[in-house]
């Protein structure tokens, strides 16, 4: 996704603040030299790997397959469903972000695990809702999607 100068600055910002506090409740500070040399900001972390925003907009993956230190390895992260995923994170995990939560699309339809509110209930304790990634709607491809351009002329 393309950042505007100005929310580059603001992802510029949340970094700084990221890489200098000391609060040991910050998200895997085992990352800080991972996000220092990618200039990312972590925004999601599970068992598989931590999401990182660049400050130009890019999603990039630090799978969990290695040591976090400088020399930990990030690619960026190419399927959209965890391009999405991070946008989402990082709307909620830093307020000041949360123009990079995405917008529901006219044609999205509720989504029918979570009622459409993009968190379920999992043994008492509100979950992200895995249907919908947590946005509460679901994009539904068109089933005949009308064709472009015009064939051979
Ligand atoms: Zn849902």
């Amino acid at each position: 996704m393309k950042l505007t100068a100005e929310q580059q600055a603001l992802v510029g910002e949340e970094l700084s603040r990221y890489l200098e506090s000391t609060d040991s409740r910050k998200m895997v500070a085992d990352l800080v030299d991972a996000a220092r040399e990618a200039s990312a900001l972590p925004v999601y972390a599970d068992m598989g790997g931590a999401l990182l925003i660049t400050t130009e907009g890019d999603v990039l993956i630090v799978s969990t397959n290695q040591v976090w230190d400088r020399n930990a390895k990030w690619e960026t992260e190419a399927d959209p469903q965890w391009r999405l995923l991070a946008r989402i994170a990082a709307s909620e995990r830093y307020p000041q972000l949360s123009f990079l939560r995405p917008t529901r699309p006219v044609s999205a339809v509720d989504c029918e695990a979570c009622n459409g509110t993009g968190s379920v209930e999992f043994s008492g304790c509100a979950a992200r809702c895995g249907g919908c990634w947590s946005t509460g709607w679901i994009e539904v491809p068109e089933a005949n999607p009308p064709p472009t351009g015009s064939a051979g002329g």
